[in-house]
């Protein structure tokens, strides 16, 4: 995601945008997603402070039942940028800016957000996943998807840590 802020950057600190956003991005490997919502552009002193409330989705495999699903994955990012040549005589070297590679603005006047959404998105994506709250799983003995269908298998249940899931399972069959 590209943003040209050379206009912004010959205004004085305290300047700002903010623009709606919505563009396929890639997210990870494999992984091309929409991004849209608000971002916003603060000139600061030494670049440019990025305020942006994002949001994605994600494909992801259920940790109960296994399957491929889609969640919505929201991004509050706040990051500075910074110009490598701007500030004059104390502009900063580049140890001094040792900050992240990817936040500076190239001498195109170029910011560029891809890296940042990247570092975001991959933070906010669920590390456990669940299909929806009350996902049955997949029965431990013969494998079949318990959302969908049922088994004869649960009569004992193989170990009494899937108990309460089990109930869960067919309290849902109950409502159902
Ligand atoms: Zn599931
Ligand atoms: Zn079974």
């Amino acid at each position: 995601m590209y943003l040209n802020v050379s206009q912004l950057l010959r205004e004085s600190s305290g300047a700002n945008r903010s623009f709606q956003v919505d563009e396929p991005l890639t997210l990870a490997e494999g992984t091309k997603a929409t991004v849209r919502g608000t971002v916003r552009l603060l000139r600061t002193d030494r670049g440019i402070w990025v305020s942006a409330a994002l949001e994605s989705e994600a494909i992801v495999s259920c940790s109960r039942c296994l399957t491929d699903h889609a969640q919505p994955v929201h991004m509050l990012i706040e990051e500075e940028f910074f110009t490598r040549w701007d500030g004059g005589p104390a502009a900063g070297t580049a140890s001094e800016l040792s900050g992240d590679e990817h936040c500076r603005i190239d001498e195109d006047h170029v910011l560029d957000l891809t890296e940042t959404i990247r570092q975001f998105y991959s933070l906010e994506v669920p590390m456990q996943p669940v299909c929806r709250r009350d996902c049955a799983g997949i029965c431990l003995t013969c494998g079949v998807n318990l959302n969908e269908t049922r088994c004869g298998c649960d009569a004992a249940p193989p170990d009494p840590r899937w108990g309460a899931l089990l109930e869960l399972a067919s309290s849902s069959d109950v409502e159902s």
